[in-house]
Parts: structure tokens; C-alpha cells; sequence
């Protein structure tokens, strides 16, 4: 169980205004002592899964000396003076095929035909191109040699028994599902999905399916967030889209906090009328760790614990809501899970545009880096604007205080 540091000061009421975005993370991740179990599942299901422990290699990969090529296994240094005009001459004494092992050792003068992957025969220590030779059965001409221990490849050239094959921590995708199936493992020891309830507050919010009505709006935000936990492996629990209800909030929060692991609300943040997370943060007794936080968008985002689980509430707004899903949450995931790569990264870009307006505060803007060029996505910019996330890949990280950003300025950039 991972308990941080921090935690000594849980039972404490933090009151943090207006923090930096770092400030907010680690206060996300000091305050909270998450144990993320592990569990094992059967390898063909751990796609985006986490490893949960280093995986040590139970053998040699490849198990066993073998030709890389289709050809003649010899010793390589009786062959070295073959020429087109003075072939060396050897006869050829068994045939292996990849998948069966050949009895004969090799003695002075000999051959054995081999295929790709066919097991090294004793007393070989190289193997002759097919296509360098005449291809004889009984005997056979070589006409361009090699060298002892040339075209041969070793037991264990991939990795070797007792190494570390992946380390715990992992994000598994294809190539360590390949890895690990190359080394006869079947199940894995993964992280357990995180539990992630989702509420939605908002009086204008339908669900699609719903006629829309006047005044009215669909909720996106439900939809994003999900869809974006199960990308990042977690278990995305819809708990509720309400109303700006207090009581009907206050209900599900308590309802579901002790079955997930994290909260997180959308809308009702703000300072308007109908900003319902502030009475119900206080109602309840939500301990707060920080309420705004100095970036736009997403600026009035609220965090607390309540009964030792993290309740994040981020701004409506659905870039607001999602890019601050990213830099709350990310690092948060990423800590708890002990796994770095589903932590954001930073990269220096050179913008390929302008950026008109000035950064008073600091700014993410919704971008798309190709190499180290950086372009604004299409469509428009605002915290309510959705389209422009499409092909969002990274945010451009202006520092506060900043004026309009130039084609060509060398600037921060986080990549989603
Ligand atoms: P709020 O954070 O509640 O002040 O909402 C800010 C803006 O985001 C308003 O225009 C809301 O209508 C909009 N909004 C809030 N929740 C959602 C949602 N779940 N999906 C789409 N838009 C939303
Ligand atoms: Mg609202």
C-alpha cells in the first residue's frame, strides 16, 4: 500500500485559493492513500493494463542456437576461401527444419541443410547463404564463405533467463503482449482498474437519446470523461446527471463514495447562482484541498476529501472540464498506479502560427504538434468549444504574463 508522505495532514481542513497547477497536483496526490490492488488476468485481456510487478524472463529467448537463415550449417572457418571459380566442397549429411532438432554432430567436411529458426546442429558454427551455394543435396558447392560464428544467432541474443523482462509499472500494448507470450506466460499480475464515479450537474443537461428542449443542452462532458477513463484503463462508474440539486448531489456523493476510488463532478463550480459544489462540499463536510487554480481554462476547478476519497470537480465547460481531466488527473493516475507513462509529458515546439490574444493568466491552448511544429486546432477556442479538441494531441502551456505568441516562438507544450 502506498501511503504518501502528506497524509500526516489529512485530517486537517486545507483551505487552498488560487494555487498553481503543480501545487494543485501534489496536494491531489499528498492527500490522498490510495491502494491500487493488483489482480491477475489472463494475457490476451491485459491491453492498457498496467503490470503490476517486473515479469523476470523464465528462459532464454531464443531458447536455443539457431540459423537466422535458410542454408548450409558448417564450420564457418573451413569455408572461408570459397570463391565462385574455387568452390569449397562439403557433403551434406541431415536436413533441419525449423521446430525439430538434428541428431548429427558436425564433423570436418560436412554440411547440414538448415532453415530460418532451425535449432544450431552440434559442431556448426555458421551457416552459409542458400543463395550462395548451388543448393546440392548430397554434396554441395559454396561459393562465398564465411567466417566462424558468422549467421548464427544466439540463445538468449533476445533476452536471457532471469532478466528482467518488463518492469512493473508498464502500460502493456501489443509488442509486450508479444513479449510476454514469446516467454510461454499466459496470465499477467495487473493494477485493478481504478474506480472513477462520474456526476454531471447542470439544469440545461440532457442525455443524448432526448428531444432537446429549449434552453437546454446535451451532456457531453459525461461522455468525454468516460470514454476518456476507459482509454487511460480506468473504470468509469456514471453515478448520476443531475439537476443543480444540493440534496440530490450530497445523496450520490455519499451514496457512492465508498465504492470508487475517485469522484469526479462536472459544472457547478463557478461563483454563479447555481454553483451548487460549494454548499455541497460544505454540507457534507467535504474537506477542501483547493479551490481555483491559476490556469484558464478551467480556472474554478475544486478538489476535497471526503471520508478519504478525492473528490475532483471540474468546470462545465466541456474544454475546461476536459483539459483540467488532464492536468488534475493524469499526474494523479499516473502517481497512483506507479506508472509513468500515463503521466503527461513536456516538449519545447516552435509555433507554426500566431496566437493573437495576450496570457495575463496562464493559458492552455488546444494544439496539434507534428515533429516540434505547433499549430492551434481548427474551430474555435473558447472553454465551452468542444470541436476544437478534435485532433488535439498537446496543450500549449503559456506562462502568465505572457503577450501574443508569434510563428516561430519556441514554446512549452504538454503532450495528451
Ligand atoms: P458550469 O461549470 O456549471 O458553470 O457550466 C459552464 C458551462 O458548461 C455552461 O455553459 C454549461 O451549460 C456547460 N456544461 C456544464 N455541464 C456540461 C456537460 N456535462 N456537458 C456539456 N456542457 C456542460
Ligand atoms: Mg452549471
Amino acid at each position: 500500500m502506498y501511503v504518501h508522505s502528506h497524509s500526516a495532514d489529512l485530517g486537517k481542513d486545507i483551505k487552498m485559493e488560487n494555487i498553481s497547477l503543480e501545487a494543485a497536483v501534489e496536494l491531489l496526490q499528498g492527500h490522498v492513500a490510495l491502494k491500487i490492488e493488483s489482480e491477475t488476468i489472463a494475457l490476451l485481456e491485459s491491453t492498457g493494463r498496467i503490470l503490476a510487478e517486473d515479469v523476470l524472463a523464465r528462459h532464454h529467448q531464443p531458447p536455443f542456437d539457431r540459423s537466422p537463415l535458410d542454408g548450409y550449417a558448417v564450420k564457418g572457418e573451413e569455408t572461408s576461401q570459397a570463391s565462385r571459380n574455387e568452390p569449397v566442397i562439403l557433403t551434406v549429411i541431415d536436413e533441419v527444419c525449423a521446430g525439430y532438432v538434428s541428431s548429427r554432430e558436425l564433423m570436418s567436411g560436412q554440411a547440414i541443410r538448415i532453415m530460418t529458426g532451425g535449432p544450431m546442429p552440434k559442431g556448426s558454427n555458421g551457416v552459409i547463404r542458400q543463395e550462395d551455394t548451388n543448393e546440392g543435396m548430397n554434396t554441395v558447392e559454396i561459393y562465398k564463405g564465411i567466417k566462424a560464428n558468422q549467421n548464427y544467432c544466439y540463445a538468449g541474443e533476445d533476452y536471457k533467463a532471469g532478466q528482467v523482462l518488463l518492469e512493473k509499472g508498464e502500460l502493456l500494448s501489443a509488442y509486450h503482449i508479444g513479449l510476454l507470450a514469446s516467454n510461454g506466460i499466459t496470465e499477467v499480475p495487473v493494477k485493478k482498474k481504478l474506480k472513477v464515479a462520474l456526476m454531471s450537474t447542470g439544469d440545461e443537461l440532457m442525455e443524448p437519446g432526448a428531444t432537446l428542449q429549449a434552453g437546454k443542452i446535451y451532456n457531453s462532458n459525461l461522455y468525454t470523461l468516460t470514454a476518456r477513463l476507459t482509454e487511460l484503463g480506468c473504470q468509469a462508474v456514471a453515478i448520476g446527471t443531475i439537476h443543480d440539486d444540493i440534496d440530490k448531489g450530497m445523496t450520490l456523493i455519499d451514496q457512492y463514495v465508498k465504492d470508487v476510488d475517485i469522484i469526479i463532478t462536472t459544472g457547478g463550480v463557478s461563483v454563479g447562482k447555481m454553483d451548487i459544489m460549494h454548499p455541497i462540499f460544505e454540507r457534507l463536510k467535504i474537506k477542501r484541498l483547493f479551490w481555483r487554480v491559476q490556469v484558464r481554462p478551467g480556472t474554478p476547478a475544486l478538489a476535497g476529501l471526503y471520508k478519504d476519497k478525492l473528490v475532483l470537480a471540474l468546470s462545465g465547460n466541456p474544454s475546461a472540464a476536459a483539459i483540467t481531466f488532464e492536468l488534475l488527473f493524469r499526474p494523479v493516475l499516473s502517481y497512483f498506479n506507479e506508472c509513468p507513462n500515463l503521466n503527461l509529458i513536456r516538449v519545447t515546439g516552435k509555433m507554426l502560427e500566431d496566437f493573437k490574444k495576450k496570457s495575463p493568466t496562464r493559458r492552455l491552448i488546444k494544439a496539434y504538434i507534428e515533429g516540434d511544429k505547433v499549430s492551434l486546432t481548427k474551430g474555435n477556442h473558447s472553454s465551452g468549444a468542444l470541436k476544437s479538441m478534435i485532433a488535439c494531441n498537446c496543450f500549449i502551456d503559456v506562462p502568465a504574463g505572457s503577450g501574443p505568441l508569434n510563428s516561430g516562438d519556441a514554446v512549452q507544450v504538454i503532450l495528451l
